[in-house]
């Protein structure tokens, strides 16, 4: 004999309870076969919200329309299709029912409360059609089908709404039943009988248990739950969408899931069928064809250790403590026993090792009836003082991971809370169960679809992800664009995701939540309507559940800068060419850092100095392996590299200054350059970057501009001015000569303070080489001396900037371990 359960999802109009027929009726050709039914999709949920209208005294007509709509529907549809489909009797039966629900819910009304037992009575009542509705579909084929009655063969016990199956005195009645031997068996699911003979249901979702109870009774060779997925996946198919389907598990990986959430198993169905050694496959009606998920007492590792993760959504935490719980003993059976006799069941415990506190995690649902119980009982010691009063945290998840070989595996948990972590989550509270075969934790809940979205990443698709927005599109931030837009096809092939989910300027942001074209992104900016705000940003990632954000901050905008701290403190990472933040206030530049560090984010700017060379991340390493530094010597600007190089070959500063314009080296402005304060501000970096504290005002300037040369007015008057410098330049650079040396802009860093200022250089100088643009950096420190560390290459360009921080941005990604 074979169970088959459809559920639900597979009983939603006409055309699936055929679906679900042609099914049945191809396996029944090869054994005989007993089928569960739950209700027509959305019917039971419909009942229910009739009896809560009802109590509160409200309108049940809408809701009783359109349960009647949803049942006669199917009936027409499937009389309209078979002539010789009994619509007469099955209508004839629904209109029984409908009948004795309307007269319930007048009752109710009145009462303005419902008794449990005829709740049971009116909740299941979808099952009980849906059994008609399909045994007659079955009869249109000739073949036979006996609707059998699980109130009177199955016998459970607990409450109405949630009882426990006996499984014995079940298999006890089917013994004595007579039960035809040829045709098809259909059993409504959901509910069964108590020992007083009443009718009790199983529990929401209780038709999966409906049919392990059955196969148990009737010692069924296989127990098959029809849904509508492949199979049980590593994951709820729903929220990851590359969740993976698992071929087999043991009883108790199934139970842990379900019991964890995994709501395509009632967590009761494992008991019976794992009792009597059942197998029990999960398949899809829309897909026949699928093998499914297969459970029985085999325990195999598979690919990963960790088989799925599941989630349980609208959990409260109560939280008991005070100074009488240390040492009183019976403590905690008092606090279950009164959470039990309420009928509320306990999803997880923990208690501190302290013995001051017991925190355990109920369904919000059953929270004030738990804090009716729990004062009741401790009246006396919450009176006293001796507990604290009870706390209730609403709002949580759980978020679990399952699988049998955990417990012989190390690293898992580590793994686990890693990705929590990266998700930015507060651990709550956590619980490994006692057969070491899943691990919990409790979390806020508006986090756990992002923590689900991570730690299956992490556990099962070894997928690394960046989601980045762009401020800024001028030379770097294109430069940047087209290097990721070259870049995605060699970064896939890596598992590595990199979308551009935003691009901005500073008027507007396109945003698109399935990341932006980038071969089109200026026609989608031009079509923009939202503007680049943390505020629009916040919830864009929300709405997304995006896990990597990172902000790309490609202007030289203070204003921008100035929010950084924000940003990281919101969950982004951030990333930037952009001096501005880091030669900003030394407070600014630590509150940072800080945020930073709260967030687990990273602040990367590398391309701050030298552009694409390696100069931030070997200072730090070096500070960071114990180095000191003792002085710094460089050239950290392009352009001035380039125009004193110029002037070695004897062209004149404006001269030289006009190329580099004309050329891109220099800033729009070229007094930018000329007046040493980008070399400064790099100066100031590399000094903090070494444990210096200083600010951008301690650092002595000279200009390149003579001190007597008037550079106000327009670029252009600039430029025409420029020339009366050269003189001025043009004796310095033959006076150098004669010593064999050559002129250049440097920034250098001594005895503790910091200086950018034009050197006369021979050719035993590092620097005495450097031009054309080439920057170069030369650090004295512990380690290396007398021979400095020196950096050097081109320390200019868009493209080489947009290479650094391209860099930057892969190194957002979170450091993986394999398990
Ligand atoms: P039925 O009506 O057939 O009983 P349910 O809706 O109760 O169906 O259960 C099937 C649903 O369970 C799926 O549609 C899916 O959204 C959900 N689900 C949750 N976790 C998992 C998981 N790990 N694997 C498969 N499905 C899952
Ligand atoms: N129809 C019931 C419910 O929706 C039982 C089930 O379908 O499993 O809870
Ligand atoms: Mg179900």
């Amino acid at each position: 004999m074979q169970v088959l359960k459809f559920g639900g999802s597979s009983l939603a109009d006409a055309q699936r309870y055929k679906v679900v027929r042609d099914i049945v009726l191809d396996k029944q050709q090869t054994a005989n076969t007993a089928v569960v039914l739950s209700a027509p999709k959305g019917v039971t949920n419909n009942l229910v919200a009739l009896v809560d209208a009802a109590i509160a005294g409200l309108s049940t007509t809408d809701l009783m329309a359109q349960l009647e709509n949803t049942i006669h529907t199917i009936i027409n549809d499937l009389a309209a299709e078979y002539p010789n489909y009994d619509k007469a009797y099955v209508a004839g039966i629904a209109a029984d029912k409908i009948a004795f629900l309307t007269n319930r819910l007048k009752g109710i009304g009145l009462l303005g409360e419902c008794p449990e037992a005829v709740n049971a009575s009116i909740i299941c009542l979808g099952e009980f059609i849906s059994v008609e509705i399909f045994a007659a579909l079955v009869r249109v084929s000739d073949v036979q089908a006996t609707v059998i009655d699980p109130t009177k063969l199955i016998v459970a016990n607990g409450g109405f709404l949630e009882s426990q199956a006996d499984i014995e005195a079940s298999r006890k009645l089917f013994s004595q039943a007579a039960l035809p031997n040829t045709g098809v068996w259909v059993m409504p699911g959901f509910c069964a009988q108590n020992a007083q003979g009443d009718l009790v249901t199983l529990g929401r979702n209780g038709s999966d248990y409906s049919a392990a109870i059955l196969a148990a009774c009737i010692d069924a060779e296989v127990c098959e739950i029809w849904t509508d997925v492949d199979g049980v996946y590593n994951a709820d198919p729903n929220k990851v969408y590359n969740a993976q389907l698992v071929d087999q598990l043991s009883y108790q990986e199934a139970m842990e899931l379900s019991y964890f959430g995994a709501k395509v198993l009632h967590p009761k169905t494992i008991g019976p069928i794992a009792q009597y050694h059942i197998p029990c496959r999960i398949r899809n009606t829309l897909n026949p064809a699928a093998p499914g998920t297969l459970i029985t007492s085999e325990s195999t590792d598979g690919d990963h250790v960790v088989k799925g993760i599941s989630t349980l959504n609208d959990v409260t935490m109560v939280n008991v403590a005070g100074p009488g719980m240390k040492g009183m003993v019976g403590m905690a059976s008092r606090i279950f026993d009164a959470i039990s006799r309420a009928k509320i069941s306990v999803v997880l415990i923990t208690q501190s090792s302290s013995e001051y506190s017991i925190s355990f995690c109920i369904h919000s649902s059953d929270s004030s009836r738990a804090q009716d119980v729990l004062e009741q009982e401790f009246e006396l010691e919450l009176s006293n003082q001796l507990l604290e009063p009870m706390e209730f945290r609403d709002h949580l998840s759980v978020i679990s991971i399952v699988g049998d070989g955990m417990r012989m595996h190390k690293g898992i948990a580590a793994k686990f809370f890693a990705s929590l972590s990266q998700t930015n989550v507060n651990i709550v509270a956590i619980a490994q169960g006692s057969s070491e075969r899943s691990i919990s934790a409790v979390i806020e809940g508006k986090k756990a679809q992002d923590a689900i979205k991570v730690t299956h990443q992490n556990f099962f698709t070894n997928l690394h992800v960046i989601d980045a927005f762009i401020v800024g599109c001028g030379t770097v931030g294109k430069a940047l664009i087209q290097q990721l837009t070259k870049q995605q096809p060699i970064l896939k092939a890596r598992n590595i995701s990199l979308q551009v989910y935003g691009i901005a300027n500073s008027r507007k942001m396109a945003v698109d939540n399935a990341g932006l074209n980038l071969t089109e992104w200026q026609q989608s900016l031009e079509n923009a309507q939202s503007k680049f705000t943390l505020e629009n940003l916040k919830r864009f990632v929300a709405d997304n559940h995006l896990i990597n954000p990172v902000i790309i901050d490609c202007t030289s905008n203070e204003s921008i800068a100035d929010q950084y701290a924000e940003f990281l403190a919101a969950g982004f990472h951030v990333v930037t060419p952009n001096k501005k933040a880091n030669t900003s206030s030394m407070a600014f530049y630590q509150q940072i850092r800080e945020a930073a560090a709260e967030t687990n984010r990273r602040f990367l700017y590398e391309t701050n100095v030298g552009a694409g060379l390696p100069v931030i991340d070997t200072l730090q390493s070096l500070i960071s392996a114990g180095d000191e530094l003792i002085g710094f010597q460089g050239i950290l600007s392009g352009s001035l590299s380039f125009i004193f190089g110029k002037l070695d070959e004897g062209m004149s500063l404006s001269q030289a200054t006009a190329i580099a314009r004309e050329n891109g080296f220099t800033e729009p402005d070229p007094r930018d350059d000329l007046s040493g304060m980008d070399v400064a501000r790099k100066l100031l970096i590399m000094a903090r970057e070494a444990g210096m504290e200083m600010e951008l005002s301690d650092i002595d300037v000279e200009s390149v501009l003579p001190a007597d040369f008037d550079a106000e007015g327009s670029i252009d008057e600039f430029m025409t001015n420029l020339p009366k410098a050269d003189a001025h330049y043009k004796a310095m650079m033959e006076s150098a000569k004669e010593k064999g040396q050559v002129l250049r802009y440097v920034g250098i860093i001594e005895d503790g303070k910091c200086r950018c200022s034009i050197q006369a250089v021979g050719p035993e100088h590092p620097l005495y080489a450097i031009k054309d643009g080439e920057n170069a950096l030369a650090i004295h420190s512990l380690y290396y001396q007398p021979i400095p560390l020196v950096i050097r290459g081109y320390g200019a360009g868009a493209d080489v900037t947009a290479a650094g921080v391209f860099a930057d941005l892969m190194r957002t990604m979170p450091w993986k371990r394999e398990v």
